[in-house]
């Protein structure tokens, strides 16, 4: 078994397992630089990157050149069900295996942190409803080491969220999340072929725009003057398009992006 599919099964295995928090319970939380296990947490993870996390961490490092970033900071694998890419976080090398992104201070790009670093210490499981509908779940993740249970501010999962400003995370995961669910119920994984495009389309978006520039994509299909302009100037306008552009050339069809007859 692979690392992505190992990681597939032991995510949903680890989040069955947890106490789930209901919506409008509450939990005690607070994490800053008093508790005593401060940092305990930025180390030796297994942490997948979504797309929406690497624009925001690449906008962080002042939009440094998306293969520079990969290499540097990510090894990316593939989810075994669907053929798509899956960057890991690469932890440092050494005693420890810190997140290359921690300091004595914490993390030096809070602003900007991962999703998943703004969740915890809740999971968040996600599945499709009805009407392409996104259904959550929240569990509490609680580990030996963390004392952010200790004391705190009480609060219900969506305030959490809230909290944490994960609104925009989750849209675009979740765009992303129905796209990849699209491709499991086809049964069939995307080609490596469409996989490396899709490197390209949802970690590259320095490069994507240069593509969709050279292949007069744009040209191509129907756009609105103001979508258009927006795709090149802004990189949110960029991967939304990403995915709409990914599912009209895997299905033929996307209802929010169509080709120009
Ligand atoms: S990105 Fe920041 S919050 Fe996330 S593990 Fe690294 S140092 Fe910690
Ligand atoms: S282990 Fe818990 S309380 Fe400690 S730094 Fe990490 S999240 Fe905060």
């Amino acid at each position: 078994m692979d690392t992505a599919s190992q990681l597939n099964d032991e995510s949903q295995a680890f989040l069955d397992a947890l106490p789930e928090l209901a919506e409008g319970e509450t939990f005690v939380f607070a994490c800053n630089e008093s508790v005593p296990c401060f940092n305990r947490c930025c180390a030796e993870l297994t942490l997948p990157l979504t797309p929406y996390d690497v624009l925001r961490l690449r906008r962080h490092m002042n939009n440094i050149d998306s293969e520079v970033f990969l290499q540097t900071y990510a090894e990316v694998r593939t989810f075994p069900e669907t053929g798509f890419p899956l960057p890991l976080l690469k932890m440092q090398e050494g005693p420890g295996a810190p997140c290359p992104f921690v300091t004595p201070g914490g993390c030096s790009l809070y602003e900007d942190r991962p999703g998943a670093c703004r969740t915890y210490p809740l999971g968040r499981g996600t599945k499709m409803g009805e009407n392409g509908t996104v259904v959550e779940r929240f569990f509490i993740v609680r580990e030996d080491h963390c004392r952010g249970f200790d004391e705190g501010k009480r609060r219900t999962a969506r305030e959490w969220l809230a909290d944490q400003g994960l609104e925009a995370y989750n849209a675009s995961n979740d765009r992303y999340m129905r796209l990849m669910a699209m491709v499991k119920a086809s049964g069939k994984p995307i080609s490596s072929r469409m996989a490396t495009m899709c490197v390209l389309a949802f970690y590259q978006l320095d490069k994507f725009r240069d593509f969709l520039t050279k292949m007069q994509v744009p040209d191509k299909v129907e756009l609105s003057d103001e979508r258009r302009a927006a795709l090149m100037e802004q990189d949110e306008a960029l991967l939304d398009f990403a995915f709409d552009w990914v599912e009209l050339v895997l299905f033929g069809q996307c209802p929010t992006l169509r080709r120009r007859k």
